[in-house]
């Protein structure tokens, strides 16, 4: 949700900039950082439950509405349970996602199976737990019956128009590039072919552009996928029973980017949804999310220590965090904001690289960045780490993950997942066997 309060508009030297501002301060850092030591991601259950309620009402329009949280964004237990208690559910990629799932107690239809290139094993455990399959291709239907013998009774197909998809504001992305989905003419060969092995209930997904700051995608996605699905009930016979407008709406990295508003995209997809399904007598369909970025970016940040600084041909602060904590700026050169704590207002003079100890030159959380005068021990907020941050972390260079905490709404901090130890990085051998010459 949009919060006026912590985007703050805010006058300097002339210029009108939007600032961002941290959900954390420098005195609760100092005080998490007595019981756990830098660098960690922090997330804020605050922020979390007011989202979760804003998305909740801005579809409540909608009877047949679930968001099915794309646990790849953030796989922690306790914060897909904090996201349940507002009706979500959650969306899964692979086998680990879905004994997630499972494990927190969520029954089959709170879970999505929107996977692709999926094991045979995988589709057997899916269909076990009762899981809602999402077929990312054609030949999927022979395998998937090969692998589990009869269908279940709902399945879902996901969509790929192929070519470039633009929105009205010029935001584009080209799905024809996309290892994703099934063109329109297999989707309807699939949908027929299903019904005649006895599917009875069916959806249909598509994913077609990532991180739209727009409220427009949403609502040009659900026009694209309503029409087609009045489309497949004239010619098929056939009637879409849930429709899955998945990812892709995005979060304000950059201060000066104007957040999404999620009541605005519920009502634009509202709109479309009266204009197109009602009319075709199919106002009963469930309209269902698979958002991550959205739910959980903004509300989750990583906080670093700045521990050396170094005067070459740059100016280099190097960070007791690295790419293995956050690798988005490493992989994409994905901007996130930084914040000095007890820094806020200071003026940005001072241009600098942040940079982790990885040896990759790509290891750098930013660039050329204009930031206050970091002193060693001045701690660092990397902002919007909340999806995406944690989960693609990795242990190059032996790097250890780090712990994730829960800034609570009273204000207290919950270790919800500890930071990696030696002995985890050792557990898959026993590297004491190998150096003594036993293996
Ligand atoms: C990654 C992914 C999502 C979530 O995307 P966001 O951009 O984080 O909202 C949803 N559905 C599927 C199938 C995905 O692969």
């Amino acid at each position: 949700m949009y919060d006026v309060e912590r985007e703050k508009k805010v006058i300097r030297q002339g210029e009108i900039k939007m600032k961002k501002e941290p959900f954390v301060t420098k005195e609760q850092i100092e005080e998490i950082v007595k019981s756990y030591p830098t660098p960690f991601h922090l997330y804020d259950e605050k922020g979390i439950r007011e989202n979760a309620k804003a998305v909740k009402e801005a579809f409540a329009w909608n009877p047949g509405f679930r968001e099915y949280f794309a646990v790849k964004a953030t796989p922690n237990p306790f914060l897909l349970n904090i996201l349940r208690e507002y009706g979500c559910g959650a969306d899964c990629s692979s086998m680990t996602e879905l004994m997630l799932a499972h494990e927190l107690g969520m029954s089959g239809e709170e879970i999505m199976f929107s996977s692709n290139d999926t094991p045979a094993e995988e589709f057997v455990y899916a269909n076990e737990i009762g899981a809602t399959i999402n077929l990312d291709d054609f030949t999927h239907i022979d395998f998937l019956e090969k692998t589990i013998g009869a269908f279940p009774k709902t399945m879902s197909l996901r969509y790929n128009p192929g070519g470039v998809y633009t929105l009205s504001n010029g935001i584009m992305d080209n799905p024809g590039d996309a290892k994703y989905g099934f063109t329109k003419e297999q989707l309807f060969e699939g949908y027929k072919l299903l019904k005649e092995k006895g599917v009875e209930r069916f959806g249909i997904h598509a994913f077609l552009v990532s991180n739209t700051v727009t409220n427009d995608y949403y609502p040009t996605l659900a026009r694209t996928l309503f029409e087609l699905c009045v489309e497949i009930k004239e010619k098929l016979g056939i009637k879409i029973s849930f429709i899955n407008l998945s990812g892709g709406v995005g979060i304000a990295y950059k201060p000066d980017q104007v957040p999404n508003d999620i009541r605005v995209i519920g009502a634009g997809v509202q709109k479309v949804y009266e204009e197109v399904l009602v009319p075709a007598d199919m106002g009963d369909v469930a309209i269902y999310t698979e958002m991550g970025r959205f739910m959980m970016g903004p509300y989750g940040c990583l906080v670093t220590k700045a521990i050396h600084e170094k005067h070459t041909y740059k100016e280099y602060i190097g960070v007791d965090a690295c790419a293995a904590n956050l690798m988005r700026p490493a992989i994409y050169g994905a901007y996130h904001h930084i914040t000095v704590a007890g820094k806020e207002d200071a003026p940005c003079n001072h241009k600098y690289d942040v940079v982790g100890s990885l040896c990759e030159n790509c290891d750098k959380f930013a660039v050329d960045r204009m930031l206050p005068k970091i002193d060693m021990g001045d701690y660092l907020v990397i902002h919007d780490t909340g999806a995406h941050g944690y989960s693609m972390g990795y242990n190059y260079n032996g790097r250890l993950r780090s712990a994730e905490i829960l800034l609570k709404e009273d204000g207290g901090a919950q270790l919800i997942r500890r930071a990696e130890t030696p002995k985890d990085y050792f557990a898959t051998f026993d590297c004491f066997d190998i150096i003594k010459g036993l293996v």
